[in-house]
């Protein structure tokens, strides 16, 4: 039997008319250094649809052509979010911080046929141009700096005010657009090889969006102001930007201020009610909340979502003791759109297990299937002991790459026979569905027979008071095999020794877990996303850069 049921597509120009009209009133406002600039929902809707009438009439975007963003988190990134999708062409979000061989072969790779870029970053643009195919046609600048820079760029320049200035604010939709077409594009970070596009539909985005707002993930409402911190070119700043439109979510953009100190002050000044981003961003901000106390306040805080890379236990609980504010520890990646689990640890029990299942990397919701794989391929039990390979499905879990040529060896990589998502993480799922991660495949340390967990050594090493970061990797060892290599960042002003280190590490872990190899480092090496980079630790290493100390038992 067929439903009785509507059969209503589920795409982005659904989310901006309802946002822009009936949420007409909440704002998106963008830090400039000094304080935030503010913009209704209705305005930005219709500079949204004055962007679509542009990119159509003047720029003559058409059909599922590519228009990228290299911009920053502020209010005409948000508006080009929610133009592009809805006149039916695909949103390009670029990561900045790639290396600019790896920004060119993406721009190529997707065919991008008008780049909006922030002013800021235009000398990161300019010197990709002599490498760019001639399918880019247009560049569009934001903000008030020199076009000089693209002087050489054979294509049109366009000053983005200007673009829009006087278009008219009726959206100019297309007639019919398939909910499954493609509505976005991401490229992964491209950590290990090319980076691989991700390109999310219209019906994706829609129902990943439902479940951010869901209070059993972000739970944001109209009586909300987020601070996305998580950059917008990295997996779409997590869904925040559609999803604040979806529920009148107040949106406070922190541009390129990315800093602690004015991350701290415009928290401060703006009082925002909740925040995303990496663990290392957070790191940051709370030693600069810590130095300075009284100068700041974060009481409109109640609750940042910690994700990206495994949130170190002291953080968490540095947050909640000192600011009051609740840290909820979240799983995805760019291949699942990126919202994966969250870890709202279930009713009725004590603080001990409370904090147990909240150190979790969450629990799937209903639409994230997930299903762990043992060395031998086979399934293995939800049992919170069993540890495999994670790999999920679902309506906004990635079935193959952008553009991909279909290789058996790149399908079969990252794409299991069956069709489910090879996420790379090994962990284990409770049978009441949280997911505890052990580490990446790739960052596992092969010790003799045994794995170590380089991210269980870093969260105690880091419950050091002395230690500000700290990052394990494996290096080759002549009788194991691989051992671990710690490398730690002190707090400034702290004479810590390694061997006290050692013996404070050496009180929560086996002992065969105690890594031998030790070095002080002035800061851990960060991806373009800001985690931390081990492949260039364990580079360091290889080529004699880092200054090892050896520690033995007893020494
Ligand atoms: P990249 O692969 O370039 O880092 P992604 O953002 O897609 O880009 O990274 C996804 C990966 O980040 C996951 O596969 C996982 O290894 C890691 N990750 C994300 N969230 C967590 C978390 N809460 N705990 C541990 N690892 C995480």
């Amino acid at each position: 039997m067929l439903s009785t049921m509507q059969d209503v597509p589920l795409t982005i120009g659904r989310i901006l008319a309802h946002g822009a009209t009936f949420h007409g009133r909440s704002t998106v406002a963008t830090w400039n250094g000094e304080k935030a600039v503010a913009s209704s929902f209705a305005e930005v809707g219709a500079r949204a649809a004055q962007l679509a009438n542009a990119l159509r009439d003047e720029l003559g975007v058409t059909g599922d052509q590519r228009v990228a963003t290299l911009m920053w988190n502020n209010t005409e990134h948000q508006e080009a979010y929610l133009a592009v999708p809805s006149m039916g062409a695909v949103l390009h979000t670029l990561n900045l911080r790639l290396p600019p061989q790896q920004l060119a072969f993406i721009i190529n790779h997707a065919a991008d046929h008008t780049i909006i870029a922030n002013c800021t970053v235009l000398p990161l643009l300019a010197p990709l141009l002599p490498q760019l195919n001639p399918t880019l046609r247009h560049i569009v600048v934001v903000g008030e700096g020199d076009l000089a820079p693209l002087d050489g760029f054979s294509g049109g320049v366009h000053r983005y005010e200007e673009l829009i200035a006087g278009r008219s604010t009726d959206f100019p939709h297309p007639a019919e657009l398939d909910e499954r077409t493609a509505g976005a594009l991401c490229y992964t970070s491209g950590t290990t090889g090319d980076p691989k596009g991700v390109a999310y539909s219209h019906r994706s985005m829609y129902l990943h969006s439902m479940q951010v707002l869901s209070a059993e993930s972000f739970g944001l409402t109209s009586a909300d102001k987020v601070l996305p911190v998580v950059p917008m070119f990295h997996v779409n700043a997590w869904g925040i930007p559609y999803a604040a439109f979806m529920a009148g979510t107040s949106l406070l953009m922190p541009d390129r201020f990315l800093q602690p100190q004015p991350l701290a002050a415009m928290i401060t000044a703006e009082h925002p009610t909740f925040s995303a981003a990496v663990p290392t961003i957070w790191t940051g901000l709370l030693d600069e909340l810590d130095a300075h106390p009284g100068t700041y306040d974060t009481s409109s805080m109640s609750r940042v979502v910690i994700g990206g890379s495994a949130c170190p236990p002291a953080l968490m609980k540095a947050f909640e003791d000192r600011y009051g504010i609740n840290v909820i520890h979240a799983w995805g990646m760019t291949e699942t759109s990126p919202l994966g689990s969250v870890s709202h640890p279930p009713a009725g029990l004590g603080p001990e297990e409370t904090w147990r299942y909240r150190l979790t990397q969450g629990r799937f919701p209903a639409s994230v299937e997930p299903r762990l794989i043992g060395p031998d391929g086979t399934a293995l039990p939800h049992d919170g002991e069993s540890a495999g390979e994670l790999e999920v499905r679902g309506p906004w879990i990635a079935a193959a790459y952008f553009g991909g040529d279909g290789r058996p060896a790149e399908q079969g990589e990252k794409f299991s026979e069956d069709g489910w998502l090879r996420t790379g993480d090994v962990g284990t799922i409770s049978s009441d569905g949280f997911l505890t991660l052990t580490d990446r495949a790739k960052d596992v340390i092969k010790s003799g027979g045994e794995w170590i967990s380089s991210v269980e050594l870093e969260n105690q090493l880091m419950a050091h008071p002395d230690v500000l970061e700290a990052a394990v990797v494996a290096v080759p060892d002549e009788k194991w095999g691989e051992r671990p290599l710690a490398t730690v960042v002190l707090r400034p002003g702290t004479g810590t020794g390694l061997a006290e280190l050692r013996a404070f590490l050496a009180e929560r872990v086996a002992h065969w877990q105690l890594p031998e190899r030790w070095s002080i480092v002035e800061s851990v090496p960060k991806t373009s996303v800001g985690k931390f980079d081990k492949k260039v630790i364990r580079k360091s290493y290889a080529e004699g850069e880092l200054d090892v100390t050896t520690l033995r038992k007893g020494e």
